[in-house]
């Protein structure tokens, strides 16, 4: 139904095993990844944590910047691997105090990500991390957030790719490596 390549084609292969393709969700013609099942698997999410954490070991990152929802889940354990801290990217309306937002497009509309104003400081080396990356939209996004308040963007980092809808080409042209545990083609 679907290959996966990485890396490391063993990894790959567990991990990809733990990953749940769902038809038509969340609306007819998407083909979902659901990774509840790697998450509730301690070795496969031990696993992922871990290899989406590894290439920034010596990157000297401060913070970690998760984007909601799913970055929720994968962020502040990279975060504390790599002893940094975790800044949350969240949708409109969610944060107590003063914020900045950016607006990107989804496929129908558009949509917003916010951060606290006071999250980051000029120069602060961060790596933005999520599950998923599709058209690159949301992320993108939160490279903006991320550098209008002064921070460095020093990596992007996802579990897994989905190649066709091109997000990934387009991360890599904004400059800071961008790392993938899976890649779906
Ligand atoms: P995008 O902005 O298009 O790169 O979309 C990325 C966001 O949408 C991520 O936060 C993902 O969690 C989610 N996403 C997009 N497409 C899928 C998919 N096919 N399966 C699971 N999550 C997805």
């Amino acid at each position: 139904m679907t290959s996966a390549s990485s890396a490391d084609p063993r990894l790959a292969a567990r991990l990809e095993a733990q990953i749940r393709n769902v038809p038509d969700f969340p609306s007819p013609g998407v083909l979902f990844r659901d990774i509840t099942p790697l998450l509730r698997d301690a070795a496969s999410f031990a696993e992922a944590v871990e290899a989406m954490a590894a290439p920034f070991e010596d990157a000297g990152i401060d913070a970690v910047a998760g984007i909601e929802s799913r970055g929720f889940l994968f962020g502040p354990e990279i975060a504390l691997r790599l002893r940094a801290g975790f800044v949350p990217l969240r949708k409109p309306g969610k944060l107590p105090v003063a914020s900045i937002a950016e607006d990107y497009e989804l496929e129908y509309g558009t949509a917003t990500l916010e951060i606290h104003a006071d999250a980051l400081q000029t120069a602060q080396r961060v790596l933005i991390a999520d599950d998923v990356i599709a058209t690159g939209g949301t992320a993108h996004a939160a490279f903006r957030l991320c550098r209008r308040l002064g921070a460095e963007v020093v990596g992007f980092s996802f579990l897994l790719a989905l190649l066709p809808l091109g997000g990934l080409a387009r991360l890599e042209s904004l400059g800071p490596p961008v790392r993938t545990v899976l890649e779906y083609s």
